[in-house]
């Protein structure tokens, strides 16, 4: 069932090991068929470099696996979840990625210092409070904080990101801990100076509407 689903899981798993994003067996990577009405997810403690399609485990809304011979991930309750509160949602991730980890080992967000935080977050990166593994508890707490962000720090635990596709979800994993490394270092510098709201907003929507299409503008500043 589902093979073509469960080699782009399968796939986007094996790029969060590719992306330095996992150690050993930590994180998952689940994607939705909408009109199935199941899910495809990582199964639960297999490590990356034994991963295979058929490893992949289907679960259906309800938590019910209907198809696999392994356990799904312990995330599955969360990650389902946040499928049945947001629609929009089609792939969700999440790593235990270095830096990122390290603000929420603290319980902060990301503030938004950088253009790159704006561009891929709209914002500051928010962190959720503490949810146990194992139960929907995570889920039910990142969908109250996430807000617009396509990436949570969740509170001494890891990062959870959400997409419209496989993508998507994977982009936001690699940009979060990478923006999350650049902030980790400056703090070591010096202070970190948010962006203005405008600033924000501003980048936001060039990298949301027209960066890397046609449409880019090249504005040269006025003498
Ligand atoms: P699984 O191997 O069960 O997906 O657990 C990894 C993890 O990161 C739990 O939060
Ligand atoms: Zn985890």
């Amino acid at each position: 069932m589902l093979e073509e689903l469960r080699e782009e899981v399968c796939e986007g798993n094996l790029e969060l090991a590719r992306n330095g994003l996992v150690a050993w067996t930590g994180g998952n990577l689940s994607a939705l068929d909408p009109e199935k009405g199941v899910i495809v997810i990582k199964p639960s403690g297999m490590l990356y470099s034994q991963m295979t399609p058929k490893d992949m485990v289907i679960v259906d809304l309800e938590g019910k696996v209907v198809e696999g011979e392994h356990g799904p991930s312990s995330d599955t309750s969360s990650h389902l979840a946040i499928y049945r509160g947001r629609p929009d949602v089609r792939s969700v991730v999440h790593t235990h990625s270095t830096y990122a980890t390290a603000f929420a080992a603290i319980g902060e967000p990301i503030p938004c210092v950088l253009t790159a935080i704006a561009d891929e977050f709209g914002g500051a990166i928010p962190c959720g409070g503490y949810a146990a593994i194992g139960s929907d508890a995570i889920g039910k707490e990142i969908l109250v904080n996430i807000g617009d962000s396509p990436a949570i720090l969740m509170k001494q635990h890891g990062v959870f990101t959400l997409g419209t596709s496989i993508k998507k979800a994977l982009q936001a994993a690699v940009m979060v801990e990478d923006v999350a490394k650049t902030v980790a270092i400056a703090q070591q510098l010096g202070t970190l100076e948010e962006l203005p709201e405008e600033e924000i907003a501003a980048n936001h929507d060039r990298y949301m509407n027209r960066y890397g299409t046609m449409n880019a503008s090249l504005g040269v500043s006025a003498e």
